[in-house]
């Protein structure tokens, strides 16, 4: 079991976006995680830290990966933990999300998982519960706990995120991952790259730190990590692109266009993947080149950490 006394709470109490932390606060969280992954590994990852906590996942939205991810996680360190299913919920039934959030409430959770359609409906929630609440996707805005688990995938593998080529490709506008790893991979020191057509660049990118490019080509040169975004359909009002077999033309990650990219340049996904449109089998699958299974696993760890740091209270309330 990682020693207490070696974990601090952070100085947020909710983690709605990768903005609430402070440097020290993401070193920590990623040792911690470190210490998770570890003890995974080993099959001896299980404790008692939140026993007789209540950790309630509040998903809006479908999820594979981040509801069972933070449901394990919980369960690891001894959460009772209830699913919401909020499709079949009194939220289907008209109920408002703050009247979702006082009955909620009124069940004293200690940990409130929330995903949903609209940015900054966990920073609304927060406000209205007692309890810490994390954003585990939130509209095209943040999920944060995705940037965290990809840095956590990083380090484990490369050791420093620190001065790595790391292009994020695809459909941006529509991606709070990307704006959560935008974020955290500045932070900790990472040239990082946007790649995709002109319609799916939001038009602020050029402020957020990075570099800009619309072709692979130039955008993947000497590129470390290559992160790959699926194309989010569900979020595209109208035709962003022309059809999918020519996005993949163009955008998709294939072994021609990985070559652009440093010499054994490693390729993340957030998953879901869309095979064929953003990403081709054979890279996603190369066990030496693609590091999405390590992503899912590294997600458990990163969650136990950030559930466990949370628990110990936030500094500054
Ligand atoms: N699973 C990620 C998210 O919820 C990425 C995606 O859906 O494409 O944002």
């Amino acid at each position: 079991m990682p020693n207490a006394h070696t974990i601090s709470g952070l100085a947020t109490r909710h983690l709605l976006s990768i903005a609430d932390l402070h440097r020290p606060d993401i070193d920590s969280l990623l040792a911690l995680g470190e210490t998770y992954l570890d003890l995974s590994v080993q099959k001896d990852a299980r404790n008692d830290i939140l026993a007789g906590k209540t950790l309630i996942n509040l998903f809006f939205e479908n999820s594979t990966r981040t509801e069972k991810s933070f449901e394990l996680a919980a369960r690891r360190l001894g959460a009772d933990v209830i699913n919401m299913s909020m499709s079949t919920s009194s939220a289907a039934k008209g109920e408002t999300l703050l009247d979702t959030a006082t009955t909620l409430n009124a069940m004293n959770p200690d940990l409130l998982v929330i995903r949903h359609g609209a940015s900054g409906a966990p920073a609304l929630l927060s406000q209205k519960v007692s309890c810490a609440v994390i954003n585990a996707g939130d509209g095209a805005h943040e999920h944060p706990t995705q940037a965290l688990l990809d840095a956590l995938t990083l380090r484990t593998r490369l050791g420093a995120i620190d001065g790595l080529r790391i292009a994020i490709c695809g459909d941006i506008l529509h991606s709070r991952v990307a704006r959560s790893n935008v974020q955290l991979l500045n932070i900790l020191g990472a040239e990082v790259r946007l790649i995709g057509p002109p319609t799916l660049i939001p038009q602020d990118a050029d402020q957020w730190g990075v570099e800009v490019f619309h072709d692979m080509k130039s955008g993947l040169k000497a590129c470390d990590v290559v992160m790959m975004l699926r194309l989010q359909l569900e979020r595209m009002g109208g035709a962003f692109v022309p059809s999918k077999r020519e996005y993949f033309h163009f955008y998709g990650l294939d072994q021609k266009k990985l070559d652009y990219a440093a010499p054994g340049a490693l390729v993340m996904h957030p998953g879901p993947m869309n095979r064929g449109v953003e990403i081709s089998s054979d890279i996603a699958d190369d066990p030496d080149i693609s590091l999405i299974t390590a992503q899912v696993e590294a997600g458990v760890a990163m969650r136990m950490a950030i559930l466990h740091a949370l628990s110990l209270g936030g500094v500054n309330g």
